[in-house]
């Protein structure tokens, strides 16, 4: 069986990250996972990298937390693959399946409605998870849902401060027959909590993951509660 992180930021890609992408990609060695996928914040989440840069800058600097970790993830091995944390106005979408080339040669990404940046990633085989889908914070002023643009529901996020945010994303995975994915959002280095998917083979490649999430093929999700 083999252990993959969904969700996770570096400090080179996200403002609020702490953890550098190789500080990381050490951390989830040790921590007995065979791959981790980068989800840094874009460029309409909370981006490290200064949105004034021309886009093929600015994608440039986006993608140097994962390039770091990748470099550390092939010396120590562990696979260390690509992905975006989506915003939406506080709605957070986990993107996987399109790479640096993909963004450089899509600056329109950035101005089109969410409906149609999900389209456009479907139409190149990517998928979408939305991410924590009832979480309740101040930056947040609605919960939207996207059943008909997305693939799989983040059901367990360590970042969850309440157990009803997990419940609650349960059960619309529930009510919509949509795939569960765990992941822990983590930001920094410490912090005990580690989430994320088993599968029954290496996830070595996205289209592994892709795989997963398509055909269900997702064994277990690692998560512990995050409540007292
Ligand atoms: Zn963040
Ligand atoms: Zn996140």
């Amino acid at each position: 069986m083999f252990r993959t992180e969904t969700h996770m930021h570096t400090a080179e890609g996200s403002g609020c990250a702490t953890a550098r992408g190789a500080e990381q990609a050490e951390l989830y060695k040790a921590a007995g996972y065979d791959t981790i996928i980068i989800t840094d914040h874009f460029f309409n989440g909370n981006t490290a990298v200064d949105r004034s840069l021309p886009w093929n800058d600015w994608v440039d600097g986006y993608c140097l937390g994962y390039e770091n970790a990748k470099k550390r993830g092939d010396e120590i091995g562990i696979n260390v693959l690509f992905g975006i944390e989506y915003g939406w106005y506080g709605t957070d979408l986990l993107v996987y399946g399109v790479d640096k080339q993909w963004l450089k040669n899509n600056p329109d990404v950035i101005n089109i409605s969410v409906h149609k940046f999900c389209d456009k990633v479907h139409e190149h085989g990517g998928i979408i998870v939305q991410a924590h889908p009832f979480r309740d914070a101040d930056y947040i002023r609605d919960i939207k849902l996207l059943p008909k643009y997305t693939d799989a529901v983040e059901v367990f996020n360590a970042g969850n401060r309440e157990k009803i945010f997990d419940e609650r994303a349960m059960w619309y995975a529930e009510q919509f027959s949509m795939v569960k994915t765990s992941g822990s959002d983590r930001h920094h280095l410490d912090g005990d909590k580690f989430f994320g998917i088993v599968t029954e083979y290496e996830i070595k490649d996205i289209s592994d993951y892709i795989r997963a999430i398509k055909e269900n093929n997702i064994a277990e999700l690692i998560h512990q509660p995050n409540f007292k």
